[in-house]
């Protein structure tokens, strides 16, 4: 038999392609393939669970774009499949002047790119968030909540009930193109399909050179570690409190973040990892390590980049300096407040010249397409990235 498409990889970015292709497409075949026992296992369901408002993009950008749409489609996702979620908001502080500068600059993107904001000064903070301290702030009210492997698990549903079939504990070993069809293994098992679309990513360099595809980055894995607060402090704020990001920097900063299930994480940083799959601290595969330390972009931007690192590096091995960066918006934590919470891992794309891809990339042959690249806000925009990945597959085959 040969299916219609195949997808590999049943992260968010994965599922929601393969159901928007299934809805496109009634009555088609389709395969997924994870190589887990269950959805959402990884850069998905070890996320910080929010769902963005878009505020940060280049106005204008695919990025912003993907984000707006996306917000909305997975709050009527949610909606739909019975998924809790919290519209709680957002609020951005400003702790110096540097500080202001930038929440000012923000402010204009965020109007620039429709996103409802209100800008408050330090005494509406303190009466809104009276733990929190800063020279002022940000207010994003549509900023929400969700649990995203919930979302997965969902979408996993959507997919079987059209006929698609849920391939677990399938890790593919092998792509080959031909001019007919692309054959996947995972072991002995082989499938065959008329269009290839793989949504691997911490692996996704490695499918794209497994199947052939000449590429130029290499995923260099960030730890982002989290701390969870103790039960006593679930009530400590009633938004999302988030620092003034540094423009130079691709992540967010350390926030402090409501969850669904009534918990509060702080974090995460941004640490290089020593394992792309390997979540407890300490973790270390040696094919991974090796494999970006071959590779020259890697130097280069730890080169570029030399500065941020050292204070990452610096805050993850010891405790206070992390505390220290929460306490700048929030003094009343302690150390004893910093419980041990299991980290996430992006799959961060850098270039040969030591650029940290902020974008999507993507690569195609006439049979396949490989998301290279998807970075946070992914699990926010999955539904509307999963239909611009239906789009591309839908051209005709040259
Ligand atoms: C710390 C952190 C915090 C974040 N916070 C947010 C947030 O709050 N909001 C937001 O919108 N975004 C957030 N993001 C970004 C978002 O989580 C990711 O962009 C998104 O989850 C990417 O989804 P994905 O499907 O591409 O990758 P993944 O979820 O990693 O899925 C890839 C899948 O491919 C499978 N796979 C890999 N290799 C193979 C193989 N050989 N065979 C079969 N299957 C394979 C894996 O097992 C995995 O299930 C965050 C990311 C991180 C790491």
């Amino acid at each position: 038999m040969i299916h219609d498409h195949i997808v590999v990889g049943g992260g968010i970015v994965g599922l929601a392609t393969a159901m928007t292709l299934l809805e496109r497409n009634p009555g088609s075949s389709l395969a997924l393939l994870e190589k887990e026992a269950g959805l959402g296992l990884h850069q998905t369901g070890h996320n910080s669970g929010v769902i963005h408002a878009g505020i940060y993009y280049t106005p204008g950008s695919l990025k912003a774009e993907l984000c707006r749409v996306g917000a909305a489609a997975t709050k009527e996702f949610c909606t739909k499949h019975g998924i809790p979620f919290e519209v709680c908001g957002k609020l951005i502080v400003a702790t110096n002047e540097l500080e202001v500068g930038r929440m000012n600059a923000l402010y204009d993107r965020s109007v620039s790119n429709n996103v409802e904001v209100e800008r408050i000064d330090a005494a509406e903070l303190k009466r809104r968030e009276p733990e929190i301290s800063g020279l002022g702030a940000l207010f994003v009210p549509s900023t929400g909540i969700v649990d995203y492997e919930l979302v997965c698990q969902a979408m996993g549903r959507v997919i079987q009930q059209a006929g698609g079939v849920l391939e677990m504990d399938s890790p593919v070993t092998a792509i080959r193109e031909s001019a007919a069809e692309v054959e996947v293994r995972s072991g002995e098992r082989v499938w065959r399909t008329r269009r290839l679309i793989v949504c691997g990513g911490l692996q996704s360099d490695r499918l794209a050179r497994m199947a052939g595809l000449p590429i130029e980055h290499q995923i260099v894995p960030f730890r982002g570690e989290y701390y969870r607060l103790p039960l006593s402090k679930n009530r400590i704020v009633s938004h999302l409190i988030y620092p003034v990001p540094d423009p130079e920097l691709p992540f967010l900063g350390v926030h402090l973040t409501r969850m669904i299930d009534g918990g509060v994480t702080v974090g995460p940083n941004a640490v290089l990892g020593f394992a792309r799959e390997g979540y407890r601290k300490g973790s270390i595969t040696a094919r991974d390590v090796v494999e970006y330390a071959r590779f020259p972009g890697f130097w280069r931007t730890v080169v570029k980049n030399r500065r941020s690192a050292m204070t990452e590096m610096r805050n993850s091995l010891w405790k206070p300096g992390y505390l220290a960066e929460c306490r700048k918006y929030c003094p009343s934590l302690e150390l004893s407040d910093l419980l041990p919470e299991e980290a996430g891992i992006r799959a961060q794309a850098v270039t040969r010249d030591g650029t940290l891809v902020h974008d999507f990339l993507f690569g195609e042959t006439d049979r396949m397409l490989h998301v290279y690249n998807a970075p946070s806000p992914a699990a926010t925009s999955s539904i509307p990235i999963g239909r611009m990945i239906a789009d591309k597959v839908a051209r005709p085959i040259n």
